[in-house]
């Protein structure tokens, strides 16, 4: 088997819904409010959609919400009581400023630090697009 078909046959065994074509939609956090908190059930599932890790989603949203924010397993702890809508609209910014690609649109990137440097670098694994995080 060459190369070429090697390729072909890992991609075809990837499950469907990885081989593109189809938009990449943002995970809706599932929140709910716990008296003065918000607590929101999904949020590993959602981290490991977006290929990032829980600690670095709760610190962006914790930052930009102005609020303790806390990982409990599965699940986030915000410490303040916040509508659902307040928290995925935080949420949908920081996937399309730290997830999606500006190139093509595909989540499938990762975060690089470069050395020396305070600026991260966004690099796209489908396109190869390269940009600064801010
Ligand atoms: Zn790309």
């Amino acid at each position: 088997m060459g190369y070429e078909e090697l390729l072909e046959d890992a991609y075809s065994k990837l499950p469907e819904k990885t081989k593109g074509g189809e938009r990449f939609e943002i995970p809706v956090l599932d929140c709910f409010n716990e008296g003065t908190k918000t607590i929101v059930k999904n949020f590993q599932a959602a981290a490991s959609k977006v290929r990032r890790t829980p600690e670095e989603m709760a610190k962006y949203l914790g930052k930009e919400l102005a609020v303790p924010a806390t990982v409990e397993g599965e699940r986030l702890i915000l410490h303040r009581k916040l509508r659902t809508d307040v928290v995925n609209k935080k949420f949908e910014e920081y996937v399309k400023a730290q997830v999606t690609c500006k190139q093509c649109g595909k989540p499938d990137t990762h975060i690089v630090h470069e050395a020396g440097q305070r600026a991260r670098t966004l690099v796209c694994e489908a396109c190869g697009a390269r940009g600064v995080v801010k």
